[in-house]
């Protein structure tokens, strides 16, 4: 049978403590034991059902990693209490002094920052290379390479990763492939093409409110059971544990996410298609002017389409900030960091999400000051927020500014 992500989250089956259709919340941070050998037990990790204390886990944790594990379609998944309280400890579990990591450049500022800047503390060294070139990849790899990572549609230039092509290389060198699948949950499975560990940050489209942070681990139980383990687990130690009430509320919101996914990819199409077309500098997977379209059309569930995310490119910082603000001030969306909400987000990333990457670096890799990056809105009537923008870019003169510098 086809692996749909949707249909395995659907055909989950909980009830609450009195027959409630929705799971009971569990308000404990601590749990009884009937015996005291059986608390024994489960601190040796032997006691299948038992609870130990909700930094462990908790009741309403494992809810929701079952939901997350079926839609990822691993063993297995552990939810964090934000994006980054799910890398961190994955990098520090799978890596010790004197390793390496190989990862894409164009990655999430903070994931970029705690490579470049924390890890070396602790003698993890990283190699920054383009994901798309298959080849300078691999030769990056040295004998203490021990980790590829990568995020399957990359923030914030949406390089697509070849998760396939990826794995190949990974098995080939024993390393572990993980992948961040923040941008595109439900379209891309990443587990099914190789990848041994799925990351998410579910402060993004998972949630899809913007009223938490929140993250989750999912991959094998074996590694599930090493991060959580008492004596030497990343995420037990350190700590980054979601709280029950909040993964609970995390839960409902999930319950959307196939209709949601599939009007964001609906109406960022509708609009990047439109941008191009009037001649702007237009970022979309579903563009056949991505460099990586093919190669993204044959990895998606076509349900769930190419995704919400777009860039834009005004030609100067002045610019886009300008713009940004009238978008604001007509309602057509935020300026604010972060994506998956029900309104559009536009931020410059230059200045924002991707500060952390140093300038030059921004511009090697093609992160240029005009750059705006969206996550498109849920608007029942696209063509409407269009005309709408388009009228801001007018006003601006946005497109005539451009011609002026292209020529
Ligand atoms: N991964 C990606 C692709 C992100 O965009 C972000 C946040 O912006 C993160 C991870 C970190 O997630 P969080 O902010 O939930 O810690």
């Amino acid at each position: 049978m086809k692996f749909n992500p949707a249909d395995n989250i659907q055909d989950l089956q909980y009830f609450g403590e009195f027959g409630g259709v929705n799971p009971s919340i569990s308000d404990s941070s601590t749990y009884t034991f009937l015996s005291a050998k059986t608390m024994f037990d489960t601190f040796e990790g032997n006691a299948e059902g038992c609870y130990l204390y909700s930094r462990h886990s908790s009741p309403s944790n494992l809810y929701l990693d079952k939901a997350l594990a079926a839609m990822e379609g691993t063993a297995s998944a552990n939810v964090s209490a934000s994006g980054m309280g799910a890398i961190t400890p994955v990098l520090l579990q799978l890596c010790s002094s004197g390793d390496h990591i190989v990862s894409s450049r164009t990655i999430y500022g903070g994931t970029y920052a705690f490579l470049k800047n924390f890890t070396p503390r602790f003698g993890i060294k990283t190699s920054f290379v383009d994901i798309t070139k298959l080849d300078i990849v691999e030769a990056a790899i040295t004998p203490q390479t021990k980790v590829l990572y990568c995020e399957t549609v990359s923030n914030p230039l949406l390089e697509v990763a070849d998760i396939a092509g990826l794995s190949k290389i990974a098995k080939r060198h024993n390393l572990k492939l993980v992948v961040d699948n923040t941008f595109s949950p439900l379209s891309v499975a990443p587990a099914k093409m190789g990848a041994d560990i799925v990351i998410h940050s579910l402060t993004k489209y998972i949630n899809g409110s913007s009223d938490t942070v929140g993250g989750v681990t999912c991959a094998s139980q074996e590694f599930i059971n090493d991060l959580k383990n008492v004596n030497s687990g990343a995420s037990m130690l350190l700590g980054p544990t979601m709280d029950s009430l909040r993964s609970a509320s995390v839960m409902k919101n999930m319950r959307t996410l196939h209709i949601r996914m599939k009007q964001h990819s609906h109406n960022a199409l509708f609009l990047a298609e439109k941008f191009e077309k009037d001649g702007l500098k237009t970022v979309y997977p579903g563009l056949k002017s991505h460099p990586s379209h093919e190669l993204y059309k044959s990895m998606i569930n076509p349900e769930y389409g190419f995704g919400g995310m777009m860039t834009i490119d005004v030609g100067s910082l002045d610019k886009a900030n300008e713009l940004m603000e009238l978008m604001q001030e007509r309602n057509l969306g935020y300026l604010a960091v972060s994506l998956g909400f029900y309104k559009t987000l536009f931020s410059a990333p230059g200045t924002s999400t991707s500060s952390e990457i140093p300038l030059e670096e921004q511009e090697a890799m093609g992160l240029t000051d005009g750059l705006i990056r969206f996550s498109i809105g849920l608007d029942n009537d696209i063509q409407r927020t269009y005309d709408m923008m388009k009228q801001c870019m007018t006003e601006l003169n946005v497109l005539h500014s451009l011609e002026k510098t292209n020529s």
